[in-house]
């Protein structure tokens, strides 16, 4: 059904707020933080005092459409159907995952999905397009889980504030404080950690939290990055999410994980395709695999991606799929043989300059798009693949840009008005960046996101 013809309808319209607000009251809550992640792939808030959360889940909380055509330096483009000063759109909190942010006390956080003035759904709305791709795959009997790993680098005046090893307990001992003070804070925030650890680059950690539902993964990279940004700011840290800190050095990562189920019945495993999985998984996969050069412009989509993405950096350039290979874009993780809801695959190109709504949902309709294919995986790799002549995904925004736009699939997906505003932001960032040395790019970029 084309989005925007859905009936009118806000997802909270008839429900009482009141018991939420009065348990939030007493927890020392005043005021809720209401999200959306733009197509520059940054977090844009409008908060409301706590007495005002009821009305802002009934009727929305107003903010112009013309943040969808924004980039990551507050500037402006335009796109066909977005641009200028007319307009307003109403924000509605998803109260079912409305969350007290234990790193800003007296605050709650709640995603939001946009719609219309006049009730309708926003057919520019991120999240909902994520939702929309779920459901897709729904109507197809299928579930997705899948979760975000976020990687940053925190640094005090300027310089990496651990000095220690590439993931060396030293590092974890220098900042042992703040580590524990993140933990805490995911915790009380019911997030459920899997592993923090230092990664490669200087100052840079990890943290990976356990799959959940394809917008529920997208919410939760939100919180995630919130959270480290919060600790990270109490502890005087400042902390970078940008896909490269310093040009010709390992950049942040944010992989996504992804599994398919049936029945509850994890496809990824328990069949007679590669390495276990089941051919209805293998096609899946082999349709993401295939879509990767159309779908890095959503993964990887701020010019500095391209600092990012080169070869032996485990940030995976290449198209190509491999068991347990950190250097293949996809990554197939097989999980021990006693545990086959561990089974996944890893789209390891993709970065934290990306929307996180519009990566699950694009991954969902690549994927969906070649299911009833029976298209088979390629070969997997191993080793290296920097010198077996394996395609390389696109080297730049505009040559990304250019395969996005060409691609039937995702603006099917999408639809019109979503893609357009995305493509002209992508363009627009092209634009603005193209003069400057990978050092001013990463400069520019490394702390907006
Ligand atoms: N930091 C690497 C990246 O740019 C990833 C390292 C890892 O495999 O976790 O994606
Ligand atoms: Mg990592």
């Amino acid at each position: 059904m084309d989005s925007s013809s859905e009936t009118p309808q806000a997802p909270h319209v008839g429900r009482s707020t009141e018991p939420l607000v009065t348990r939030l009251a007493a927890r020392g809550v005043h005021g809720v933080a209401l999200t959306w992640v733009d197509n520059a792939g940054l977090a844009r808030v409008k908060a409301v005092p706590l007495a005002r959360l009821g009305q802002a889940a009934e009727r929305g909380v107003g903010m112009s459409p013309v943040f969808d055509i924004y980039l990551v330096d507050d500037s402006l483009t335009s796109s066909r159907y977005t641009g200028g000063p007319d307009g307003d759109l109403r924000l509605v909190p998803d109260l079912d995952r409305l969350t007290p942010l234990a790193a800003q006390p007296g605050w709650a956080w709640a995603p939001v999905d946009r719609f219309e003035q006049d009730g309708r759904r926003y057919p520019g709305c991120q999240r909902h397009f994520a939702r929309r791709m779920t459901d897709r795959a729904a109507e197809r009997g299928l579930e997705l889980r899948m979760g975000f790993e976020t990687e940053w680098v925190v640094t005090r005046d300027g310089a990496p504030a651990a000095t220690g090893p590439a993931y060396g307990m030293t590092r974890m001992v220098e900042l042992s404080a703040y580590t524990g003070d993140l933990l805490t804070a995911f915790a009380a925030q019911g997030l459920d950690v899997l592993q923090l650890h230092p990664e490669y680059a200087p100052g840079q950690f990890e943290v990976s939290v356990a799959p959940s539902d394809p917008v529920g993964a997208a919410d939760e990279a939100v919180l995630v990055r919130e959270t480290v940004r919060a600790v990270s700011l109490a502890h005087g840290l400042t902390p970078a999410f940008g896909p490269a800190v310093a040009p010709g050095s390992v950049g942040n990562g944010r992989h996504l994980h992804l599994s398919l189920w049936e029945d509850g019945r994890n496809l990824c495993a328990g069949g007679d395709g590669p390495f276990g999985m089941t051919r209805r998984a293998e096609s899946f996969l082999a349709g993401v695999l295939a879509a990767l050069p159309e779908l890095l412009a959503v993964g990887a989509p701020s010019p500095a991606s391209h600092l990012r993405l080169q070869p032996s950096r485990w940030s995976a350039p290449f198209r190509c799929w491999g068991l347990e290979n950190r250097e293949a874009a996809l990554r197939f993780i097989t999980g021990a043989p006693d545990d086959p809801a561990a089974a996944n695959a890893e789209l390891k190109c993709f970065d934290p300059a990306a929307n996180p709504y519009l990566v699950v949902g694009s991954v969902i309709a690549a994927g969906l798009a070649a299911l009833d294919s029976d298209d088979a995986l390629p070969d997997p790799v191993s080793g290296d693949p920097v010198d077996q002549g394996l395609p390389r995904l696109p080297r730049s925004l505009p040559d990304s840009l250019e395969l996005f736009r060409g691609s039937a699939l995702l603006r099917e997906a999408m639809g019109d008005e979503l893609f357009e505003a995305f493509a002209a932001v992508r363009a627009a960032e092209a634009e603005l960046f193209a003069d400057h040395s990978p050092e001013e790019l990463a400069a520019a970029t490394r702390e907006r996101y």
